[in-house]
């Protein structure tokens, strides 16, 4: 999956709408110290599902909505949105039209007091849906090829079991073990559901 572009609005300090083209090759992101250059790598990360609100530098995930300054009221809403192209045969995990479009188009938007909704090529999809399809991609929010200040540092001093989710990520089979736990779940339910068929078949005889 490549990334071709980031579109912000309301979210930390890029309370005007900012839209970036990421193009082919390397990108460097320069300015001065507090301009907003870890802010452009969380968007990334918070677009694609990330759900801790520490990891986002903030106390709540609210904490990630423009909150104004001495010139500037706050704002009510924060978005970002990311277009990607999907490589061949990645799979579209249902959000595509067809298979055979690569554009994938992701929304995630947080209101206050109203928590994130997400929206994925037009349709509104589960904030589960979208971590899972940057992770099959290899590329969701805790993917090593994020690296934000003080992941080395974190790397370095990882436990094994740590050090094997990372590996995981990389290998896009962290979702698996989600849809894994999601099939056990169904598999309760249909063993609790049959019980209880037998039981019932038992009282009628
Ligand atoms: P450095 O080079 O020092 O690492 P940076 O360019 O990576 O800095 P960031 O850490 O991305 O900068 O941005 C920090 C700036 O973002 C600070 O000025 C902070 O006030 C601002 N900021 C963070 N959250 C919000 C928010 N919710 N509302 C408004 N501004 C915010």
């Amino acid at each position: 999956m490549r990334i071709k572009s980031l579109k912000l609005a309301g979210f930390k300090s890029f309370v005007e709408p900012a839209d970036l083209k990421i193009e082919s090759g390397l990108t460097g992101i320069v300015g001065p110290n507090g301009c907003g250059k870890s802010n452009l790598l969380e968007a990334i990360r918070w677009v694609m599902g990330e759900n801790s609100a520490k990891s986002m530098r903030g106390g709540g995930m609210e904490d990630v909505i423009f909150a104004g300054t001495a010139s500037r009221p706050p704002r009510d809403f924060a978005e970002v949105t990311i277009r990607a192209e999907r490589d061949v045969g990645e799979p579209a995990a249902g959000f595509a039209s067809n298979d055979d479009d690569p554009e994938l188009e992701v929304t995630r938007r947080i209101e206050r007091g109203a928590g994130s909704a997400y929206r994925a090529n037009g349709r509104d999809v589960r904030a589960k849906d979208v971590a899972l399809i940057f992770a099959d991609a290899a590329t969701g929010a805790h993917s090593p090829a994020l690296v934000s200040q003080g992941r080395i540092g974190a790397i370095i001093a990882a436990k094994p079991q740590e050090r094997r989710q990372m590996l995981e990520e990389a290998a896009g089979i962290s979702g698996l073990h989600v849809r894994r736990k999601d099939a056990e779940q169904k598999l309760r339910a249909a063993e609790n559901n049959l019980e209880r068929l037998s039981n019932i078949l038992a009282d009628m005889d």
